[in-house]
């Protein structure tokens, strides 16, 4: 099995290039069946979607646009319990379909804080998809994801855009960290 180790921590390998691959297929094929002629407006949630949105994009055989914005709770290895958004969203989403392009749903507090956000620009509908999520953590029933990758028990996952402390992000793989 492989291991990195960041900060002195060891995280073994938790999902393979290739099940990343399977699992962008799925969500993009889930995605482009129901947006056909809609012409969606991703919106990446950086850093941590920003592999998962180039792949899932290129996946996409519908007509899309893409935007960004930078959101921010977690420091290090936890979730700060608050929401910071770095760099707003700059684009107009007014009468749009949006998808909300995210990493992970946690706790959901970053999606339940974008989505009110969002509303308030009236979009025609906003949907979030999501490469992983952790079911058990959910504390925000409004940010479960409308499409989701995987689902993974509790655990502190790094790579494919995922860091600790900004690094580990150009893993190729997604790591988690060793339970001792
Ligand atoms: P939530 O707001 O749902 O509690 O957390 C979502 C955000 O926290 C994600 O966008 C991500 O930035 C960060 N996050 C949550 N779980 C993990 C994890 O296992 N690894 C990393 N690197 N970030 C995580």
């Amino acid at each position: 099995m492989k291991s990195v180790t960041y900060e002195g921590m060891t995280f073994d390998e938790y999902i393979s290039k290739q099940e990343i691959e399977q699992i962008v297929q799925d969500v993009a094929s889930r995605i482009a069946a129901d947006y056909e002629d809609k012409h969606p407006i991703l919106i990446c949630v950086l850093h941590g979607a920003m592999f998962f949105l180039t792949d899932l994009m290129r996946a996409l055989p519908i007509d899309c646009t893409v935007a960004t914005v930078h959101l921010q709770s977690y420091d290090g290895t936890s979730s700060t319990g608050q929401v910071r958004e770095n760099v707003p969203l700059r684009v107009d989403i007014r009468d749009r379909d949006v998808i909300v392009v995210e990493d992970i749903v946690d706790s959901g507090i970053t999606m339940h804080y974008f989505k009110q956000i969002l509303r308030a620009r009236q979009p025609r509908t906003v949907k979030v998809v999501s490469l992983l999520s952790k079911p058990s953590e959910l504390q925000y029933p409004d940010a479960k994801p409308d499409y989701c990758g995987r689902e993974i028990p509790k655990k502190f996952v790094i790579g494919y855009g995922f860091d600790i402390h900004e690094y580990a992000r150009n893993l190729p793989e997604i790591y988690a960290l060793r339970e001792n």
